[in-house]
């Protein structure tokens, strides 16, 4: 306690201001959530991953997390930035169709199917009060959302180490001036290498280690900072991932002239664009081989399950959707590319973006922090829920949050949560909060003037 003498006082101030800017989470309880591409739960393993499976046992965590369909990386990005379904968002996969019927993968356009969707890095500054939100390479976050960007941003570029990723986050959240209560960070991997190695190689083994070994990076840093308390953590994943070998491979030609017909195929997914005046051709022809063939499934827009919250959209107009059944794909071009440097027999490839209920495609969430539960096995929900969680740690205000209504909820997540949504809201208000650098020098110095008072 601070006694009324000069020196004792100015190293009470000191202490104080060392205080703040340690942490410099003041007004807002800070939340950083890190996804890793294509990270599979059941990656981890305590000989293989150990600080994620130490940080999952210690953590509040489902064994996994439902992923939207399709499963692909920018459907599921955007869904749980904006806590809205694909139908409403608008990305219905990584290459679509635009609007004149040409290919489009990762532009304006994709991520603009409706100007009213907003993700939540811009709610979160639109809620004011000193919030600042940093987004680093998560898909979608390079363009503007009503006009606005978030105060930090760092685009897409694979070349920069994660650990200089990590040391950048920290920045954001140790700013003094502008100090981020939000970060969204993006990793590429181990989907990137799995693509091109599927999913029991060397390759891949040591993705997951790299992935484990930036966890604990992490870690270590909110440790060495004093932030392991003040900072909710998540580490979540998009999709799972799946092996296609070549023996699996869906040719479209072996069943429809490619002649009558445009197409936006990835692996798993494929949307057909048939000629004018060629639908129902086009339609008949894919269903026969999809009867045949039992390797995938043909869909009229609205033929589309409700349970994927896909068919609504205007985007689907005049589309037949194909799905793949687990395991297989349709052939595209990075399947060529593939092909070029193995043989036939060795050919291996990572595919996702199958429907969501495949248990291969289940996605990782694990989470820590002052707002958590520790050592909690939690049930699994969909990451449609992510939205309206990160709503609630940050005490967001839900009627200005809201734009528009979202479609993720929060009965599905509650269950993670220490204290009720009331009791959250009190936290984040008092002791996550501290008054600023000015105001603590005040109170430190009418302490020592009062107390040199009184013993005068
Ligand atoms: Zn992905």
């Amino acid at each position: 306690m601070c006694r009324p003498s000069v020196a004792i006082a100015v190293q009470c101030l000191v202490a104080v201001f060392s205080r703040a800017t340690a942490t410099t989470v003041k007004r807002h309880p800070a939340t950083v959530v890190m996804s890793f591409d294509g990270f599979r739960p059941d990656y981890i393993r305590p000989d293989l991953t150990p600080h994620m499976a130490q940080f999952r046992d210690a953590s509040a965590a489902p064994p996994y997390i439902r992923s939207a369909f399709p499963t692909k990386t920018f459907v599921n990005h955007f869904t749980m930035a904006t806590g809205l379904n694909p139908e409403t968002h608008g990305v219905l996969d990584n290459t679509m169709f635009d609007s004149h019927n040409e290919t489009m993968h990762y532009t304006y356009e994709q991520f603009h199917y409706d100007e009213t969707v907003v993700p939540i890095w811009i709610q979160n500054e639109n809620n004011g009060e000193g919030r600042h939100s940093g987004v680093m390479m998560w898909p979608g976050s390079e363009f503007p959302y009503q006009g606005k960007h978030p105060t930090y941003t760092e685009i897409y570029n694979n070349s920069i180490h994660w650990n200089s990723r990590i040391d950048t986050i920290m920045s954001w959240i140790e700013d003094e001036n502008q100090p981020a209560n939000l970060v969204f960070a993006y990793f590429e991997e181990p989907d990137k290498t799995s693509h091109r190695k599927g999913v029991n190689s060397q390759e891949i083994k040591n993705q997951i280690v790299r992935v484990d070994n930036t966890v604990k990076y992490m870690l270590d840093q909110l440790k060495y900072k004093n932030l392991e308390e003040k900072i909710n953590l998540i580490i979540l994943s998009d999709h799972g991932m799946e092996t296609v070998t070549y023996d699996k491979i869906i040719f479209l030609d072996d069943y429809i002239s490619n002649m009558i017909y445009k197409s936006v195929i990835s692996g798993p997914n494929a949307f057909i664009l048939p000629n004018i005046g060629k639908f129902d051709e086009v339609y008949t022809n894919l269903s026969s081989g999809a009867y045949t063939s039992k390797t995938f499934y043909v869909f009229k827009k609205y033929e589309l399950p409700d349970r994927w919250h896909m068919k609504n959209n205007a985007r689907l107009n005049g589309i037949i959707y194909l799905l793949a059944k687990p395991s297989y794909a349709f052939w595209y071009s990075l399947y060529q590319t593939i092909l070029d440097k193995t043989t036939k027999e060795m050919f291996r490839a990572g595919a996702h973006g199958y429907d969501n209920e495949d248990p291969q495609m289940r996605a990782l969430f694990m989470v820590s922090g002052p707002m958590f539960k520790k050592n909690f096995t939690a049930q699994p929900f969909d990451n449609v829920d992510l939205y309206p969680l990160i709503s609630h740690l940050l005490a967001l205000d839900e009627t200005a949050n809201y734009s528009r209504p979202v479609n993720g909820s929060i009965a599905g997540v509650e269950q993670l949560l220490l204290s009720s949504k009331s009791s959250i809201v009190d936290t984040s208000s008092s002791s996550t909060s501290s008054p600023s650098l000015h105001v603590l020098a005040s109170i430190i110095a009418a302490t020592y003037i009062q107390a040199l008072k009184k013993y005068q």
